[in-house]
């Protein structure tokens, strides 16, 4: 693998299954990104303490990341190109974190909006020292990899900025050893959800999942939120923000179809029921090779914990390396053991 790519990292936290939202909102791009980059996906189980640290919560995980891993292999993240690894696995992660530490400010960490609103989501009275540091557990994981990009979206733009600040401050006090990392700003719309709130989440109870079978798709597309003024077929009806056309402008395939639809959607020329069964055929049919990848795997579940082992040692080899040459830069005293 060349040195020469540029490299990228980006992840997940191991919370539960991927659906649609995260496929235009992450995946899609990913799965163009693994061409051109150097690409580490990275697991980020460590990251889920901040938001769900009870005991039942943790031993959900692994079966989360097996998942996860399922998710992303199912829409063709070719382990062969690119590093899937687990945080948790790389213990190198922690002792980058610490050093990390000591190259930001609180208060600079406290004014982040995005921190405030994770502790009131999670009705935090005051913020664990583990959320506050978010950002800078995040920039070890981006700099571990000596990553190049980051591609995230808006919401997490200001993240990265902690990381580009950390990482120069540490080149500037102690040798360049890290590239700055940039933002690779995705032009994302956030998906909106089946009953037409504006994001599509698994908390909401809105989600149609990449491991949907035909007939869970099927279900949710019938119940989906239309156009509400639109009381029967016969009625104009309006195509723009309508989560029906939303869905169809991003997954049918047939462009001619979906504009057929809306014309006569715009005119009462036709019925939901066409509407919606045109777009379970489409979802069905975008979602059939990832099925198709999915059972196959699932049939192979020691390969794809080989996968992320596999992975996670690559990640391991080049973190290594990185703390080779932080603790050489900084002149860290070693203990010969
Ligand atoms: P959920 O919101 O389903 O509980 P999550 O909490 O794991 O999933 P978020 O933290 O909300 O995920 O989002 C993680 C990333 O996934 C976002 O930065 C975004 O890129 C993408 N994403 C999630 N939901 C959507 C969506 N509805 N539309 C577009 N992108 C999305
Ligand atoms: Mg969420």
């Amino acid at each position: 693998m060349s040195e020469k790519r540029k490299r990228i990292l980006t992840g997940d936290r191991p919370t539960g299954k991927m659906h649609l939202g995260h496929y235009v909102g992450s995946l899609e791009n990913r799965l163009r990104l693994q061409d051109t980059y150097e690409c580490f996906f990275i697991v980020a189980d460590l990251h889920t303490l901040t938001t769900r640290p009870e005991r039942e919560q943790i031993t959900e995980v692994g079966q989360f990341v097996h998942q996860l891993v399922l998710d992303y292999l199912s829409v063709g993240i070719d382990p062969e190109k690119c590093t899937i690894f687990l945080q948790s696995g790389v213990p190198e992660t922690y002792e980058l974190n610490l050093i990390f530490e000591m190259l930001i400010t609180v208060p600079r960490l406290e004014r982040l909006p995005s921190l405030k609103d994770m502790a009131k989501a999670e009705n935090l009275d005051a913020m664990p020292f583990g959320l506050l540091g978010y950002p800078v557990l995040q920039t070890a994981d981006i700099l571990l990899p000596r990553a190049n990009l980051v591609p995230v979206g808006k919401d997490n733009e200001a993240h990265v900025e902690i990381s580009r600040e950390i990482a120069r401050r540490f080149n500037r006090q102690y040798g360049e050893v890290f590239p700055i990392p940039e933002v690779l700003l995705g032009e994302v719309p956030t998906l909106v959800g089946t009953d037409g709130q504006a994001k599509m989440s698994k908390s909401l109870d809105n989600a149609i999942f990449l491991a949907d079978d035909p007939k869970t798709v099927e279900q949710k597309v019938m119940k989906m939120y239309t156009d509400p003024k639109r009381v029967s077929a016969d009625v104009p009806g309006t195509v723009e923000g309508n989560p029906v056309f939303i869905y169809h402008d991003a997954f049918n395939a047939n462009t001619a179809e979906v504009e057929d639809l809306k014309d006569r959607y715009r005119k009462g020329k036709v019925g939901d029921v066409e509407v919606k069964q045109k777009l379970i055929n489409a979802l069905n049919d975008f979602l059939a090779p990832l099925r198709k990848r999915r059972a196959s795997y699932e049939q192979r579940p020691e390969q794809v914990d080989e996968i992320l082992a596999e992975g996670t040692r690559r990640a391991q080899e080049v973190a290594k390396e990185t703390m080779e040459r932080v603790r050489e830069a900084m002149g860290m005293f070693r203990l010969k053991l």
